[in-house]
């Protein structure tokens, strides 16, 4: 039988993700309905291992669920990577009784958050909160659908340029390893194509796919690229297709990170206050060092390192839908 938890700690680590203040508000209000005493702790790990942790209580997270980024910032902390890190964080957490840890971060966040529940007495709940929807075991991660819209808004914008020159754009966009930004994006914009880490990149293919639309005066505005894509991204795919086709006229647009910034959208506002709520019902409950996920629309927990382990299901079939529809 796990110990009753009494004194939280919330953080928000890695990449900033939009929503994360929603959640940040879920588990702080949460917590202090069920009676328990919440603290907010600063970037991250960092702030475990510096000290840098106070007392919050309803008013701290007052008109923060429409805000973007983090208020209790966000960072990577070498120092926690090593054990004496760690220790000196236990010890920071232990003198003020704090007895759960709620992490707010992507695959690399929920690592230190295993490896540090796995070491010292102190249960950890990971939240998805990722633009690059990277992490098994969630339909969503926060942050996710307002980067995708972001993008969708930019990638609109710049079709308008690429329709009324007749130009053609490689549109690079975020997510790391990941593709689904671009994936997401590259659908619902309409990109004749769509590269991701996921899948080979064929350039052949690709540059056949042009020509032939070419021929028949198919207009052809986007090609949307995710940063992580084994080609090199963007400028790579741009390079050469200009080198390939010098009689199009091609630009590349990189839009890097006000994927990152902004208003949560609707979705990641809802995702993030459910999952808030149900990190500090698990510590309650005694569902300890898992994620708390969302699948089917019913709430969902898997172990922290099964999260960090396994990717998230690829949808292969949207490249076909994609090719197709762009025919
Ligand atoms: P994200 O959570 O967005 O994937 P990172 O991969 O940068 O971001 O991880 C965030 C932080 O989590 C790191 O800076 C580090 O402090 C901590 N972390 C990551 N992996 C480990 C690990 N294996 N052991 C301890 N801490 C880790």
């Amino acid at each position: 039988m796990s110990k009753k938890v009494t004194k939280i700690g919330v953080l928000t680590s890695g990449g900033d993700a939009p929503g994360m203040n929603a959640a940040i508000r879920a588990v702080v209000r949460t917590g202090i309905y069920n009676g328990l005493e919440v603290y907010g702790i600063m970037r991250g790990y960092n702030g475990m291992i510096e000290d840098d942790i106070f007392h919050m209580d309803n008013k701290s997270v007052a008109n923060i669920i429409q805000r973007g980024g983090t208020i209790l910032k966000t960072a990577r902390s070498k120092e926690f990577m090593e054990a004496a890190g760690r220790q000196k964080a236990y010890e920071n957490l232990r003198k003020r009784g704090i007895d759960g840890l709620v992490v707010i971060g992507g695959d690399g966040s929920f690592r230190g958050a295993q490896r540090f529940s796995n070491e010292f007495d102190i249960p950890c709940i990971g939240l998805p909160g990722t633009i690059d929807k990277d992490i098994a075991g969630t339909d969503y991660t926060i942050g996710f659908d307002t980067a995708v819209n972001t993008a969708v808004e930019a990638i609109d914008k710049i079709r308008d340029t690429a329709d009324a020159h007749d130009r053609l754009f490689v549109v690079e966009v975020m997510g790391r390893d990941a593709g689904y930004i671009a994936l997401h994006s590259g659908l619902a914009t309409g990109a004749e194509s769509v590269l991701i880490p996921e899948t080979r990149t064929d350039v052949e293919d690709l540059i056949s796919g042009l020509t032939e639309k070419e021929k028949r005066k198919k207009l052809v505005n986007l090609v949307v690229v995710a940063e992580g894509d084994e080609m090199g991204g963007g400028s790579e795919i741009g390079k050469i297709l200009k080198n390939r086709l010098p009689n199009m006229d091609i630009r590349i647009s990189i839009l890097g990170h006000i994927q990152r910034g902004g208003a949560p959208s609707c979705q990641d506002r809802i995702i993030a206050s459910r999952m808030g709520y149900h990190a500090v019902e698990s510590l309650l409950s005694g569902r300890h060092n898992v994620m708390v996920g969302i699948v089917d629309d019913k709430m969902h927990y898997i172990p922290l390192d099964t999260a960090v382990k396994e990717k998230q299901a690829f949808t292969s079939d949207w490249l076909k839908i994609i090719k197709i529809l762009a025919s």
